[in-house]
């Protein structure tokens, strides 16, 4: 069984879209072994997009990733990173699929409600960066 690391981004939380987010994760078979609100300090969302910090949008990413709470989760399912990505739909709304998070909530390509890890091994950096191993149940 894959496990795959999610974020409720600032935009979607501060709309209240928490529930119905969690609410097709969970029609999608995902089982959630982690969640917790928190919020992102500036350190910990530049170090967690550090792999982006050469890119123009890195600084605008960063403040919009601190501006308010986000719901960070741990989904386990069969192929959960794959799986996950194609809930969310693309990166820019403009071109997500129907009935995916992105093309139902979503503003723009920055303000996108959703992060899923893309690898396994962003997976395996990106669970234990926010969870101990024995919060995930
Ligand atoms: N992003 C942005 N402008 C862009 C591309 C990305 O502001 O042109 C933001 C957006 O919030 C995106 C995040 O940076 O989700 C990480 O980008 P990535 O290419 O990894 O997209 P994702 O994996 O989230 O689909
Ligand atoms: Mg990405």
């Amino acid at each position: 069984m894959e496990r795959t690391f999610a974020i409720i981004k600032p935009d979607a939380v501060a709309q209240s879209y928490t529930g119905q987010i969690l609410a097709m994760v969970e029609g999608a078979g995902f089982r959630v072994v982690g969640l917790r609100k928190t919020r992102l300090s500036e350190a910990q969302a530049k170090a967690f997009y550090a792999v982006h910090a050469e890119r123009p949008f890195y600084a605008g990413l960063v403040t919009f990733m601190t501006e308010g709470p986000v719901v960070v989760m741990v989904l386990e399912k069969e192929g959960a990173i794959a799986a996950w990505r194609a809930l969310m739909g693309a990166t820019n709304p403009a071109n997500a699929a129907e009935g995916t998070i992105r093309k139902k909530f979503a503003e723009n390509v920055e303000r996108n409600c959703v992060h899923g890890s893309d690898a396994p091994e962003t997976a395996a950096a990106e669970i234990p960066f926010f969870f101990a191993a024995s919060e995930l149940l």
